[in-house]
């Protein structure tokens, strides 16, 4: 029966094909597809994992002393039987075998469908035994990880039945949805590798980070879709809706063909803007914009040169230091790969940001856990001052890469002065270590970004120190407003529009061309066509976005004329309702 379920648009186009369940187990798990001559290893790797797990628990049942409670013995008991049992054995080497996952993956995707099949018992002790089998399976991740666990759990006994009827034999060529009830920014980049056709998840506001992620891989998504991960089941077919910011499950045969027309208009429309990709980015009234692109991996680097970008405006340092349990990358690796980008650019310029975790981009989940307001707490500059040894690594990385090609350092969620000076003087400390080892660094502009009201309050102070800034407004938006940018329960209070966001980005704009100094906007507004006039209108001439919306905003430039813009957008900064009054 056909259904639909309401979200938050957040990345554009239709998308139709299987869900694929993601579950929100509490181990990283990295999702990625393998190679078919890598199916025996995979089965061999999982049933490795199962059997040193049921040789512990069967040595602890041997050294389980007599007055030990009979509730420990029972769980032992029931957790071995749950990982013997065929069900989920079967089930692990049909999702390797079929769909060519990867171990992991593969071992929760079973666990999501047993997991069902618990959910829908009548009897409520049976149905309650989930939880013994979510340990069971952890115990074999954490296992297959390498990282010991302990043994935590109410009794429980084990319900039967068969899920051969669950499997599926479809083939690798259907396009395929991933469905989950959160993804990382880091599970994201996983992502970013495979052949996923859309994204939904149940939580996310539309600036989080893993909005942005699925916005730069140019792929429909849908987030803060509530229970989509628990009403949308395997295999089931959807359609993703990335404009409306729907999900339409298991649709008829007339709304699949209404969407696939909708599907291959766009289409379309994408091919009509790639003619832009070698027109430069002039208004009608003459002003050069320059379009620069946002990336988050060296490689992005190609995909920025094929929209006809001008250089890269942000690199998201920070998903090179993600998802690696702890262990950061060194200094030789980071050198690498920011040298990856500058070549990638071939020649033009590259605004490198300096690693900004934290909020919601932990470095992996038992990061975030451990922080109570992470949006306030330790990140980004903060986490770099915090530690200046493993700043300097990154900094020394980056002046050295600036040997290969035009590097701008661009610093994070700098707020006070004392920070300012910390940071300098942390720079002046790696080049004096670099020509101590006798290297020589590249010269490299410095830059701050805008994303905290303090910053933007105080942006002479900051013209003083930097020879160019950057307006992060999805932070600054989160910060102004008090608004969880990831939390889709106050999305709607997320507003770009309102009139103190707009002062802010207007005057920190302002005083720069008042001081002879660049700027540029490298938030999501900046790659949102709606606001493409209003940011001309307010002087702003550097934008950077994520590649897949620089044409599109190339084609806004191309039709506004700054002249009419400028009167205009005095007016909408003086409205109550500047939404309002522009839809007039
Ligand atoms: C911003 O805050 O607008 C920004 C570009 O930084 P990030 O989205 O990575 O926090
Ligand atoms: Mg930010």
């Amino acid at each position: 029966m056909t259904f639909s379920i309401s979200g938050l648009a957040v990345s554009r186009g239709i998308a139709i094909g299987r869900a694929v369940l993601v579950g929100s187990i509490r181990v990283d798990v990295a999702h990625y597809f393998i190679e078919p001559e890598q199916i025996e290893s995979e089965i061999d790797r999982v049933r490795r994992g199962r059997n040193a797990v049921v040789e512990e628990l069967q040595r602890l049942q041997d050294e389980l002393s007599p007055d030990a409670p009979q509730e420990l013995a029972a769980l032992l008991d029931v957790h071995l039987m749950l990982l013997q049992d065929d069900t989920l054995t079967t089930g692990i080497k049909h999702w390797i075998t079929e769909r060519l996952y990867n171990a992991e993956w593969a071992l929760t995707t079973q666990l999501e469908v047993i997991s069902r099949q618990f959910d829908e018992m009548e009897d409520q002790y049976l149905r309650e035994r989930k939880a013994d089998l979510e340990q069971v399976v952890e115990r074999i991740l954490r296992y297959m990880k390498g990282v010991a666990c302990p043994v935590v759990s109410p009794p429980s006994s084990l319900p039967r039945k068969t899920q051969q009827d669950l499997l599926l034999d479809d083939t690798m060529d259907v396009p395929l949805v991933l469905v989950a009830h959160d993804l990382s920014p880091a599970d994201m980049l996983q992502f970013k590798k495979s052949v996923f056709a859309g994204f939904v998840t149940d939580v996310g506001g539309k600036t989080s980070h893993t909005a942005i992620v699925a916005r730069s891989m140019d792929i429909p998504a849908v987030v803060g879709a509530r229970v989509s991960s628990q009403l949308v089941r395997q295999d089931d077919w959807v359609i993703v809706d990335g404009d409306a910011g729907v999900v339409i499950v298991d649709p008829s045969a007339i709304i699949l063909a209404e969407y696939g027309y909708r599907q291959r208009q766009m289409e379309l429309e994408r091919e009509r803007l790639t003619r832009l990709r070698h027109t430069p980015a002039i208004t009608l009234d003459g002003h050069r914009i320059e379009l620069l692109a946002n990336i988050e991996q060296p490689s992005d680097a190609a995909a920025a040169v094929r929209v006809g970008a001008v250089g890269v405006g942000l690199f998201r340092t920070e998903f090179l230091f993600m998802g690696r349990h702890g262990r950061l990358p060194d200094e030789e690796e980071q050198y690498r790969a920011y040298c990856e980008a500058v070549e990638g650019m071939q020649g033009l310029p590259v605004t490198i940001r300096t690693v900004d975790v934290g909020a919601d981009k932990p470095l992996d989940k038992s990061h975030k856990e451990s922080h109570l307001s992470p949006a306030l707490g330790l990140r980004a500059i903060r986490w770099s001052l915090d530690d200046p040894a493993m700043f300097r690594v990154q900094l020394r990385a980056l002046l050295r890469a600036a040997m290969h090609g035009p590097v701008s350092v661009l610093f994070p969620m700098l707020a006070h002065t004392r920070e300012i000076h910390q940071t300098l003087a942390q720079v002046d400390l790696a080049r004096a270590e670099l020509q101590e080892r006798g290297q020589v660094c590249g010269p490299v502009r410095l830059g701050a970004m805008i994303e905290v009201p303090a910053a933007a309050l105080m942006v002479r102070t900051f013209l003083r120190y930097f020879d160019f800034l950057s307006i992060g407004t999805n932070d600054l938006i989160q910060y102004t407003l008090a608004i969880d940018r990831a939390d889709e329960a106050v999305s709607h209070l997320y507003d770009p529009l309102h009139p103190a966001v707009l002062r802010l980005v207007a005057d920190v704009i302002a005083q720069c061309h008042a001081h002879g100094k660049s700027v540029s906007v490298c938030g999501e507004t900046a790659g949102d066509v709606e606001m493409t006039r209003l940011l001309l209108g307010l002087g702003l001439r550097s934008f950077s976005m994520h590649p897949a919306q620089i044409l599109a905003v190339k084609q806004e430039i191309l039709r506004a004329d700054t002249r009419k813009l400028v009167p205009w957008a005095r007016q909408v900064l003086l409205a109550d309702d500047p939404a309002a009054f522009m839809a007039l």
